[in-house]
């Protein structure tokens, strides 16, 4: 059966943005609107389909002739150049489909080894590992998470480097490795220090380069999640797995930093494209209470409805703001800690309550394979717990509150 008939994306120029943020906006709109949301029915067909590979490359094409090509990226790296917010802003729209991200070529976990590599990377590392990338040759994946130890709390991982030579030999355990099974290579977050070795706290660990075909990298299992099977969440054992040092990201020891780094900026996206999802599924709900018949009246005429509507309304405009505000806090260069927490905990739960709301509202369509709403549903409860629990932020939250009270300041909420 056909995905449900889906609403229109209505997008206007923001006055605080500037002329060519909001012609991005616009531009993005349209591909989103005409030619991607017509088409998720085809889109979401088996990955390896021919029909599919082919309309993805056609669409592909049509993106980089509108200079709309991986936002995330410089222009020197064949990206656009548009810099954290004007990212920020059109992720809100991307969201809108989620088969956005591959067709305007930033796909998770690619896109975050990406920057990663700009930042951290050496001549080497860019030109073997992450120009491939770019081109489209190669995919990659981001290794943290073991099975074994919390991924809570990233300082007791216990998957070892230990050098060897000119090379580093890795051991042990990790999952939820996302799209291993696609990947030509794995950043892998290793520990390089015992806790009671000289560096710092922050600095026992060091993101290690591991290209998939080296021996002693060996995929265990993908991982199901939620029910799916054959997905790409791998559990992956290290086993004496060797990279020569060269392959080592950043110096030693800055593992811990390059991590925050990436999940700072990348909770802002998520977020905003938690946001853009949340505005779909407000649309998609909005039309269909408009347009279904329930015991003698329209549903929308139904106060439970318009609660729904309201209570739905308030989540995407609070989520919304709360993110913009925290962007423009990491813009400015300032300590956005809290701020980045607060949304990490606040906009996937908003993402729950709206989605599940419009998943009501359509009944038995609700939870069907024919709208978004499903597969947008899971990913909020999801994002609960990935880059970092709820719990963990608000004891961050507390602390830097506290904190400030106890250096004699109340919180200054309207500080950027
Ligand atoms: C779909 C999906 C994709 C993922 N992709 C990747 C990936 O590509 N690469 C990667 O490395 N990882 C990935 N992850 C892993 C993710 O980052 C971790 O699951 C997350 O960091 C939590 O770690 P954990 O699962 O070990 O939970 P734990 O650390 O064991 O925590 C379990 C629970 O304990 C509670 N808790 C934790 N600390 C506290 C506290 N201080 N006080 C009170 N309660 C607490 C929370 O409720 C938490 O949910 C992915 C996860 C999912 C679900």
């Amino acid at each position: 059966m056909a995905i449900a008939s889906l609403a229109t994306l209505t997008v206007s120029p923001i006055p605080s943005l500037s002329d060519e943020i909001n012609q991005i906006r616009l531009d993005t709109a349209k591909i989103v609107s005409e030619h991607i949301i017509p088409n998720e029915e085809k889109l979401n067909t088996p990955i390896d389909s021919a029909e599919r590979q082919s309309l993805i490359f056609e669409l592909q094409t049509y993106v980089k002739e509108s200079n709309l090509w991986a936002p995330h990226l410089p222009v020197e790296y064949g990206g656009m150049g548009i810099g954290f917010l004007g990212h920020a802003y059109m992720n809100e729209i991307l969201a809108w489909s989620p088969y956005s991200n591959s067709i305007f070529g930033v796909q998770a976990p690619t896109s975050g080894n990406q920057s990663v590599l700009i930042k951290y990377g050496s001549e080497y590392q860019k030109k073997t590992f992450l120009e491939p990338t770019i081109r489209g040759e190669q995919s990659s994946c981001f290794s943290m998470t073991e099975p074994d130890n919390p991924g809570s709390d990233p300082r007791s991982l216990q998957t070892t480097a230990v050098k060897d030579g000119d090379e580093w030999v890795i051991n042990g355990r990790k999952w939820f490795t996302s799209n291993a099974v696609r990947a030509s290579w794995a950043l892998v977050m290793c520990r390089t220090e015992e806790d009671d070795g000289e560096g710092g706290v922050n600095e026992k660990m060091t993101q290690i380069i591991v290209p998939t075909d080296t021996p002693g990298f060996i995929i265990e299992r993908s991982v199901p999640v939620w029910g799916h099977t054959g997905g790409s969440h791998c559990e992956i054992t290290y086993k004496d797995c060797r990279v020569p040092l060269k392959n080592q990201l950043g110096r030693e020891g800055s593992g811990h930093a390059a991590a925050q780094d990436r999940l700072g900026a990348g909770r802002v996206y998520h977020c905003m494209n938690c946001v853009g999802q949340m505005e779909r599924a407000f649309d998609l709900m909005v039309k269909r209470a408009a347009e279904r018949k329930v015991h003698g009246g329209m549903l929308e005429d139904k106060q439970f409805t318009q609660g729904a509507v309201a209570d739905s309304y308030m989540d995407i405009q609070a989520s919304r703001l709360m993110t913009i505000h925290c962007a423009e806090i990491i813009d400015s260069g300032a300590d956005a800690r809290t701020e980045i927490s607060a949304i990490k905990i606040f906009v996937p739960n908003a993402m729950h309550r709206v989605v599940d709301r419009a998943i009501q509202i359509h009944g038995a369509l609700g939870v069907s394979g024919d709208t978004p709403l499903a597969g947008m549903y899971l990913s909020a409860r999801t994002l609960r717990i990935a880059d970092g629990p709820d719990e963990v932020h608000k004891i961050l939250i507390a602390k830097n509150v506290f904190k400030r009270h106890h250096d004699g300041m109340s919180w200054d909420f309207g500080t950027l």
